[in-house]
Order: C-alpha cells, then structure tokens, then sequence
C-alpha cells in the first residue's frame, strides 16, 4: 500500500470507546492534531455507565502506589512503576478539576457526589468535544497491519491510516475475541473469569441468606489463597469481598478446578486456636451457667451462631461450663476451621472483568507501547492486567490510558 498526499493519515486511532480508549484520547489529543476513537457498538463508555450499579466507582482512596498495586492479581508489578505517573491521587484531581465532585465511603471507594454514572460520561465526552476528538460508533475494527511507519486499519468496509494505534478493547470472554492481536506476532494469555461468587448447592448455609460476619478469613483448600474481609451469606453460596477477593487471585487456579474446591472460614477473622480457648476460657467465668444456644460471645450473627451448633453437633442444652474435650474442639473447628464445599461460581452482580489478554512482558509499562511492534500502544484490560472490587479496574485503565494516550501522542 502506497500513501499519496492526498490519503487521510490520522496522527492517532484508538480501538474500543471504554474508559481506557477515552483517557488514551484525551490524553494523546494534548499533543498531537488528529485523534479518533473506533467503538465498534452503538454506545460508548457502555461500561462506566452501568458500574457501580450505575454510581462508576471510579476509583480507591489508596494513595499509596505500593499498597495500591497490590489490589491486583496481575499486573501488581507492572502498574507498581505505572502509578508514579498516573495514581488514585492523579484520578481525584484530574474529575475535580473539570467539576466533578467525588465522596470517599467508609470502605475507600470513591464515587461521584452525584452517584451517577453519568457525570464521568459528560465529563469525558465534554472533554473530547472541546478537544476536538473524533467519536466514530459502529467502527469495529477487524484487523490491523503495520506498513512501513504507519499502521492500515481495516474497518468495516475500509482502510483507515494511522501513525500510532492505541488499542483499547477491553477484556475478552473468549481466546477467539484476540485472536486479531495474536495474528500480530503478540503474545496472549488466555482469558478467565475473575470476581465472582461461590456456588454451595444444597448446603444448607445458604438459609442464611443475607447474613453478614463483618471480619472473616477464608482459605481455599489446598492451596495459599486467603481472603479477608466482610462475608455475606447468600441464597446460592456466598459472596461478599472475603470472597470476590479468593475469586480474583484464584481466577487461574479454580479455573483449572473447573470451580469444583473446598473453602475453611474462619468466621472470627485471624482468631488462631489458642485466642479462641483463651476467650473460652473467659466465657466459661462470666456466664458458666448459661446454655451455649443462649449465650453467643462471638462477632457472628445470632443465626449463624445457631446453625453452626447444629451443624457441629453441639447440644443445644449445653452449658458453657460443661465445654471440654471433645465439645471444645468441636466449637473450635466450627468458628475457625468451617468447611464448606464450592460446586460453580455465579457473576458478581454482573460485575465481571477478565483475567488475560496481551502478555504483561510485550509492553514496556513507562509508555505502554508494544516492544515488538513501535506506534502501538495498549491500555485498560485488554491487557492482563486486572484488580479486585473497590475502583481498582477503573484506575488501571486510567492510568495505563493516560500513559498510553500521552506517549503515542509526543512522538
Ligand atoms: C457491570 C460492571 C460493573 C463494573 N463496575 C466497576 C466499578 O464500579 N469500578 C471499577 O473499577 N470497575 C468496574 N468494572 C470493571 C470496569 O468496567 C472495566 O475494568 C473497565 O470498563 C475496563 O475499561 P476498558 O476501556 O479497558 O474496556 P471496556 O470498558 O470494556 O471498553 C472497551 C471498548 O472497546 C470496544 N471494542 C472491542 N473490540 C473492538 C473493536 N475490534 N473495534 C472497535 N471497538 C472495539 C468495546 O465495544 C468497548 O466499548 C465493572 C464491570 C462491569 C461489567
């Protein structure tokens, strides 16, 4: 393909219309003249406005760039470098400063004022009208080829030119939905779910629905994986962030499981064996003659106390005094060592985000632009790169857009 002076050369095209496409074009557009965003549906920033249950948790009031990659399961290391460019902090001020007023909740999420979605989106498309960005929906693109220096775009049914691409798709269900960046010469990890929620079908827990334990550790058997945190009972399993977190950093393993594994709750957070016959111990004293049924000393719901007595057999009668031997060790496997068998995982919420994409070791995370291909740039989670709930996926794709955007912009 010959370009004459007469064929439209774009200075920089970005593939997928998502939070991470925005910010690359925004960012890009700073400086450099010509910037189009490709979104091959109807809508754009599809995404954003239906997250959060439609508020956009855009981001986590974790300020330090250490602690705040470690909310990733992949690409920690990686985004670790990337937010001494663009972090959490960066993201606050960058929506303040074009008037969009954010609250921090309790938990660290941050959220617009307004909670709507919405207003990220007029802010993002505002800033790209002023900026004279190019918006083309129903653009997919198909393939992409590098001739000489400048990339051909194949969409629909034309050619578009570009001096540097920046690819923005967002994550991909199937291996098949990247196949175009592996005919590329790309390396590419196959996509798994990630967040998500444990399946229990038929253990009768799941009578508990709604149940909360504010201060749980759970382990996965067999394996390192902890999580921490609130758990919420529910009627298929359980959920909650003790949970999305186990099913974040286990994405791959309980992947290769076919989500068929064993989960040990620790229903009193990080209580070791020992702590608990202490607090025993203490109960013992204060209340010898009350029945366990009708005295719960522990930081776990009435229910649940109760269902834990049935399930491990300990008689309803039974006074805390007369705990010993067998019965003691019985209530310390109840609290600490719960077992519980996972058959399934269900979406969380429909929030869902992928594990997988372009190989973490072919982007060189200071420009995110490919070490193999020059002029071509990845952001957000077509590349694999993915966090845990709390506006951590949304940060990533801010940042990597930003950087993406900024450096395929400057050369
Ligand atoms: C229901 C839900 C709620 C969520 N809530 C939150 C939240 O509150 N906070 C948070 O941090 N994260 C949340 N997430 C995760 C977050 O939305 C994503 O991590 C984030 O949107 C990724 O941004 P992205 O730009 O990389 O990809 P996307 O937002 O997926 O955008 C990619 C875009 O590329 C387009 N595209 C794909 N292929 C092509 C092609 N060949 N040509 C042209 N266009 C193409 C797609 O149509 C899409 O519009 C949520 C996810 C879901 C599903």
């Amino acid at each position: 393909m010959n370009l004459n002076s007469r064929t439209p050369l774009l200075d920089v095209a970005v593939i997928g219309g998502g939070a991470a496409g925005f910010f690359a074009a925004i960012h890009a557009k700073n400086t450099t003249n010509s910037v189009t965003i490709f979104e091959k549906s109807a809508k754009l920033l599809s995404k954003v406005k239906i997250s959060g249950g439609g508020r956009c948790n855009v981001t986590n009031a974790c300020f330090d760039n250490e602690l705040l990659s470690r909310h990733y399961p992949r690409g920690e290391k990686q985004l670790r470098r990337a937010f001494y460019q663009f972090n959490a902090q960066s993201t606050v001020d960058w929506y303040e400063s074009r008037g969009v007023k954010l609250k921090t909740y309790p938990d660290n999420c941050i959220f617009p004022q307004a909670n709507d979605s919405q207003v990220i989106i007029d802010c993002l498309l505002k800033e790209c009208y002023d900026k004279g960005i190019e918006l083309q929906i129903q653009h997919a693109v198909k393939t992409i080829k590098k001739e000489n220096d400048y990339f051909v775009l194949a969409i629909n049914d034309q050619l578009v030119y570009a001096k540097k691409v920046i690819v923005t798709t967002g994550g991909q269900p199937k291996i098949s939905g990247l196949k175009w960046l592996e005919e590329l010469g790309l390396k590419i990890i196959s996509p798994v779910p990630s967040l998500f929620t444990f399946n229990m079908p038929g253990n009768p827990i799941r009578e508990l629905m709604g149940n909360v334990v504010e201060q749980t550790t759970v382990k996965i058997e067999g394996t390192k994986l902890t999580g921490k945190g609130p758990l919420l009972v529910t009627h298929w399993g359980m959920s909650g962030p003790a949970i999305l977190q186990l099913s974040a950093w286990g994405a791959r393993i309980l992947e290769e499981k076919n989500y068929q594994f064993s989960i040990f709750v620790n229903w009193l957070d990080e209580q070791k064996e020992e702590g608990l016959r202490a607090m025993v111990q203490h109960q013992k004293k204060e209340q010898p003659d009350k029945m366990l049924s009708n005295a719960n000393p522990f930081s776990i719901t009435n229910k649940i106390w109760q269902f834990l007595l049935q399930k491990y057999e300990l008689p309803a009668q039974i006074r805390w005094k007369e705990l010993e031997g067998k019965s003691l060790n019985k209530l310390v496997t109840a609290l600490l060592f719960d077992k519980y068998d996972v058959s399934g995982k269900t979406t969380f919420k429909e929030e869902f985000v992928t594990a997988g994409g372009v190989h973490l070791s072919e982007i060189d995370f200071n420009t995110m632009e490919s070490k193999k291909i020059k002029g071509l740039y990845f952001a957000g989670e077509v590349v694999d790169i993915d966090g845990i709930t709390g506006g951590f996926n949304f940060q990533a794709a801010w940042t990597t857009g930003y950087i993406a955007g900024k450096n395929a912009g400057s050369n």
